[in-house]
């Protein structure tokens, strides 16, 4: 086995297996936390510290991932 191709072998066993675990993640929990509100489904404001509903996720606290939405798009897409 020449260098390259044993280097190559060992880049490609932890991606495969980050990415295989993140398939899987979406595939079990398709929403995650709200990037924006961490979750709680509660925004402050800028003006006087006052808290209220997140609008970007529509006051759940949860957002769609991105590889389930792609996923998602994708199979719309193909027949
Ligand atoms: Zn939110």
């Amino acid at each position: 086995m020449t260098p390259t191709a044993a280097l190559l072998a060992a880049l490609s066993l932890p991606l495969t297996t980050v990415t295989l675990g993140y398939v899987l993640l979406c595939w079990v929990r398709p929403f995650g936390p709200c990037p924006h509100c961490h979750g709680t489904a509660r925004t402050t404001s800028r003006i006087g510290r006052r808290t209220r509903p997140c609008r970007h996720c529509d006051h759940t606290g949860l957002r769609l991932r991105i590889g389930r939405r792609a996923y998602n798009t994708l199979r719309r897409l193909l027949p």
